[in-house]
């Protein structure tokens, strides 16, 4: 990413609030933690952050505090990428290898399991790794034809609250690179950032974001109904499948709950109207801006 065409879009957008009483202190704010920074931060210090994650097939569209950018990736992120990483390891894939445990009569022998383009499956176990009096006593009077062994995944961290910040995480920064502070810098959207960043605590309600099939394209749309008036910002994760994502980001005018409590109502038999978020420059543009802010404050449909 050109940090510096970033900067200035950034900067430029904070200048623009002050026509909305919204005096933003500081050159730039980390869109995550608010904090603070100056112009030469955002060339030295401030760290480019894939949207959704490197491993998921993201992109570098915006820039996050050092602190901010660890900790979601060592908090959150992973909890994300193992989920995914469970599923299709379930799936047995081809050309494919993994670390497993091998289990019987309460002996472990550690191994890998690998998966051949033709689907044949081999144990692959490397003597160095495992106690040479059980790999003995696996060789001579375990791993005998027809024996069955247990075969167990080694553990992989994943928790659903963790999971679920992270799937938000990636919606608010994608949304924050189109809109910057114009909407976000609201402090309705403090719960959503502290959910991202404090993902253990209830800040927000479950489940602002379903993963089903999703037959539009990636994009960030205006919902149609008042009742979960926000945008749906609807994108890809990708490992060796694709999984589309649609996270709800409702607007100030609609409490979490109440949107929380709309979406569980739909269904994927259920029709819903949305609208594209129209493509214009809500950094920079003052027009643009004051129609996005109109519709973020109001209930009339059309942006
Ligand atoms: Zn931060």
């Amino acid at each position: 990413m050109d940090r510096k065409v970033y900067y200035i879009n950034m900067h430029n957008n904070i200048n623009k609030l002050v026509a909305y009483n919204i005096n933003i202190e500081g050159d730039y704010l980390c869109p995550l933690c608010l904090n603070t920074y100056k112009e030469q931060d955002v060339r030295n210090v401030l760290t480019e952050e894939d949207v959704p994650q490197h491993s998921l097939g993201g992109k570098r569209i915006v820039l996050t505090c050092k602190n901010c950018n660890s900790t979601c990736g060592s908090e959150i992120d992973i909890h994300l990428l193992n989920a995914i990483k469970l599923r299709e390891q379930h799936l047995f894939l081809p050309d494919e290898k993994r670390k497993i445990h091998i289990e019987k009569n309460g002996k472990i022998l550690n191994a890998d399991l690998q998966v051949d383009e033709d689907r044949t499956i081999k144990l692959l176990v490397n003597t160095k790794k495992n106690n040479p009096k059980v790999w003995a006593d696996f060789h001579d009077n375990i791993l005998l034809p027809n024996e069955l062994v247990n075969i167990e995944d080694l553990p992989l961290k994943r928790d659903e609250r963790r999971i679920s910040a992270a799937l938000i995480k990636n919606a608010y920064l994608l949304l924050f690179a189109r809109t910057g502070y114009s909407l976000l810098y609201d402090t309705y959207y403090d719960d959503l950032r502290k959910q991202i960043l404090d993902p253990d605590v209830f800040h927000l309600p479950d489940r602002l974001w379903t993963i089903q099939n999703i037959s539009i394209p990636d994009g960030i749309y205006l919902t149609q109904d008042n009742k979960y008036r926000g945008f749906f910002v609807i994108y890809t994760l990708e490992l060796k499948f694709k999984y589309r994502v649609c996270v709800l980001i409702p607007t100030p005018m609609i409490p979490y709950l109440a949107a929380t409590k709309e979406l569980e109502k739909i269904d994927a038999h259920t029709r819903i109207k949305i609208l594209s978020l129209p493509d214009l420059d809500y950094l920079n543009n003052d027009e643009a801006i004051k129609r996005l802010r109109e519709w973020c404050y109001s209930w009339k449909m059309k942006l």
